[in-house]
Parts: C-alpha cells; sequence; structure tokens
C-alpha cells in the first residue's frame, strides 16, 4: 500500500535494523544516487571542465572518495548489494544472468525470488519513512522494492505505474516529463528529476535513485555528450541538495573501453577456446547479458565457466589463467570466498579479465555489430572501484571507515549514519 501522498510532516527519525546494521535515520530527507558505469574518470574530467559545480562543492563541504563494488562489477550484482547492504554471497545475486542449478535453465536474475536478504528500503518504509525507489531500468524495479511499501517506478516504464503495483500513478505529470526512450541520457535525467519532484512534492524523503550506463557504454569521459550528460545531472544534485537532503552517491562499476589499438572489440571467445583445447561439454555462461545489447553485446570481463565432470578442474584453471588476457581464475570454493559470491549460483570455475578484455563465449553467441560504436564495458576488477560523494561532512568514525576499505554497498549507512545532519 502507498502512503498517504503530499505529505509535509518531518520525516520520521525511528531507528530500524536490518542486515546486521542500525540505521539512524536524519529529520531530513535522504537520498543514495547509484549512477551507473560512473568511474571516478566522469567526475574527475566533468569537475576539471568545469561541468559540475554543485559536484565540486559538496566535493569541499562534504566528503569524495574511492569504495570498492562488489565483483562481478555488474550492474544487478551492486545494486543488489547496495539497497541491502550486502556481498553477493549474501545477496545471493551473482550476475544478471545465471544457470539455475534446479532446472539447468540459463535465465535472467532480476526476480526477487532470487534475492536471499532483505532490503534496507523495506525496512526504512515500515519504520515510518516515506520511501521511493526509482530506476531507469524497468528489469530492476521488482526485485529492487522487494517487499517495500512505498513508490517503486522506472523511467523506462513511467507511463505504466499504477498505484496497486508502484505506490505512484499518473508520473509523467507528477514528474513532469514525457516518458523516455530507454538508450537516452534522459533515461538516467529523468530518474534524477523524480527525485527532486518526490521530494518537492512531500511524496518521499528516503530515495534510492538508480540511474543506467547506457551514456557511459557509448561515450568516454571527455566526450562532448559526456561533458553535457554530467552536467545535466549536476543541475538535478545541486536541487536534490537546495532541497535539504543528505545526497549520497557512488556507482555499481567503472566502464573501460574494450577494444584493440585498431578500435575493434578486443575478445577472448573461452568457450570456443576451452573446447578446442578440451572438447565439447564446457559451458561458458556471461552473467553481464541482459536484454539491454546494444550497451556491450553481453560482453564483459566476467563469466563462469561450468566444466563436465570428467575434467579436472585445477587442471583447466591453470591453463586459462597462462592465457594473455586473463587476469584471475578461481575455482568455486575460492570464488565464494575472494569474490564474495555465492557458491551455488556460480559455475566450476570464475575467471576475470584485462582493463581492455572482454570474455565472451562463441564468435556465433556474440552480435557484435548491435553495438552503438566502440565498445566500452565492465564487470572485471577494472572497474570494481567507484567514487563515493557525500554532501555533508563524516562523523569521525565514519571518516575512519572511509579510510579502510568502505565498500559502495555501505552507502546507505555513509548517508544515514555518518553525515554530520
Ligand atoms: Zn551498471
Amino acid at each position: 500500500m502507498p502512503h498517504p501522498s503530499g505529505s509535509t510532516s518531518r520525516p520520521a527519525t525511528t531507528p530500524f535494523t536490518v542486515n546486521g546494521r542500525t540505521y539512524c535515520p536524519p529529520p531530513r530527507p535522504v537520498a543514495v544516487l547509484c549512477l551507473d558505469g560512473c568511474g571516478d574518470e566522469y567526475l574527475d574530467v566533468s569537475l576539471a571542465h568545469g561541468s559540475m559545480p554543485h559536484l565540486g562543492r559538496l566535493t569541499q563541504q562534504g566528503y569524495r572518495g574511492m569504495v570498492r563494488g562488489a565483483l562481478p562489477s555488474f550492474t544487478n550484482v551492486n545494486n543488489a548489494a547496495i539497497v541491502t547492504g550486502l556481498p553477493p554471497a549474501q545477496t545471493g545475486i551473482g550476475g544478471n544472468y545465471f544457470l539455475d542449478p534446479d532446472s539447468g535453465e540459463e535465465v535472467m536474475m532480476n526476480s526477487s525470488r532470487y534475492l536471499r536478504a532483505d532490503t534496507i528500503l523495506a525496512a526504512a518504509a515500515t519504520a515510518g519513512r516515506r520511501v521511493a525507489m526509482v530506476t531507469a531500468k524497468d528489469k530492476l524495479r521488482e526485485i529492487l522494492s522487494h517487499k517495500m511499501q512505498g513508490i517503486s517506478f522506472s523511467a523506462e516504464k513511467a507511463n505504466q505505474a499504477v498505484v496497486e503495483t508502484h505506490g505512484i500513478t499518473d508520473v509523467e505529470t507528477i514528474v513532469d516529463r514525457p516518458t523516455p526512450p530507454i538508450y537516452s541520457a534522459d533515461a538516467s535525467l529523468f530518474v534524477l528529476h523524480a527525485g527532486v519532484r518526490l521530494i518537492e512534492q512531500g511524496l518521499a524523503d528516503f530515495l534510492y535513485l538508480s540511474l543506467t550506463d547506457y551514456m557511459q557504454h557509448k561515450y568516454p569521459p571527455e566526450a562532448a555528450e559526456s561533458l553535457d550528460f554530467y552536467r545535466a545531472m549536476d543541475t538535478e544534485i545541486g536541487r536534490l541538495v537546495e532541497l535539504g537532503a543528505i545526497v549520497a552517491a557512488t556507482a555499481d562499476h567503472g566502464m573501460n573501453a574494450k577494444t584493440k589499438l585498431d578500435g575493434s572489440p578486443n575478445v577472448l571467445f573461452l568457450e570456443s577456446l576451452l573446447t578446442q583445447r578440451f572438447g565439447a561439454g564446457i559451458r561458458v555462461i556471461c552473467p553481464i547479458t541482459d536484454p539491454y545489447v546494444v550497451h556491450h553485446g553481453a560482453l564483459g570481463s566476467a563469466v563462469t565457466v561450468y566444466l563436465p565432470p570428467a575434467l579436472n578442474v585445477a587442471e583447466v584453471a591453470r591453463w586459462l589463467i597462462e592465457l594473455p588476457g586473463v587476469t584471475e581464475v578461481y575455482d568455486r570454493a575460492l570464488s565464494a570466498r575472494k569474490l564474495e559470491l555465492p557458491a551455488d549460483r556460480i559455475g566450476d570455475l570464475f575467471v576475470l579479465s584485462a582493463r581492455d578484455v572482454v570474455l565472451g563465449r562463441t564468435p556465433e553467441h556474440h552480435d557484435v555489430s548491435a553495438l552503438a560504436g566502440p565498445l566500452r564495458s565492465h564487470g572485471g576488477r577494472y572497474e570494481e572501484m567507484v567514487p563515493m560523494v557525500l554532501s555533508g561532512p563524516l562523523r569521525p568514525e565514519y571518516v575512519a571507515k572511509a579510510a579502510a576499505d568502505p565498500r559502495n554497498f555501505d552507502i546507505f549507512d555513509f548517508a544515514v549514519n555518518g553525515v554530520h545532519a
């Protein structure tokens, strides 16, 4: 059920505990932003060009640093981690896509039935906050709003939101913008503007705003299109701060060019290579796979490999790590420990590739002609470190936390508990 709309009452400050952490919300709006695909260099270049004056001010008055995301550095994995405050081993979401051990089928992991933890958003709503969860891609909406009382909708399907399932209707009027195409800068800008409008109208005081990385897949930081996009995002961030919100921004992953020097995609087709060397029956699953193929052609820098029982796992791992372009190979048990992955939802091996290399199955499996431009992608170690920006100065214990090994999925803790209100 939605909360009564348009309330101007003070935001609730009742503490709540979820997934082992207690959150003591301040009496002001809190807006956590996931700037999808925002490697720190996008902020650096935009700041240097004067495209982000509000962010520049936040950096001076508040905090800007780096946090470590969850691996594989994919969207669903990190969004699930952020809304729960937990690593993938505990959320159960280790990819966009996986091989369901029960059915043997390859399926999208975008349903809340795969989520193994409660969310901070649902707990905040139960504690009396007016919660809104707005995503660019509709694929994330259902999983991130799991068991949550409040508002949830996507930019992609904004005009389809209805009170019964989304806690809101007539979104285009409330946001004062038409539903944007998913392959656009507007898909992300709509989400941020929705956050502004929901706070302005007293409809929400605890928000998670999750964008899409279409622009970062398409353009490097110094492109004019990127600078325009970051300037427009900065305007919305400025409005959120003006409205009295604590603004906390991080990313799900960074983004790197995955091309050879001639600009062609730099791909290792692992299933083909493994089959050539070890024979039939080997399956490579690309956990980046999702319906938005224009972004990346289902090519990222992490895959998991299922081997037939006859093969020796250690021998295959040894062969893989020798391949130029492969940087890390772990068996299932090590993946669970070192990469914090759910052991029952990965194959026998988990493989990461170099900064400029992506991993695929077979040439036939990936339609690189669908790509909108030179391949830029993510998924591995080199897209793991992402920025964290907070609009206010940190309390002393959070200064220490920020200097240690903070994670992008600590962002709600930092925003709610760590900023001087
Ligand atoms: Zn992403």
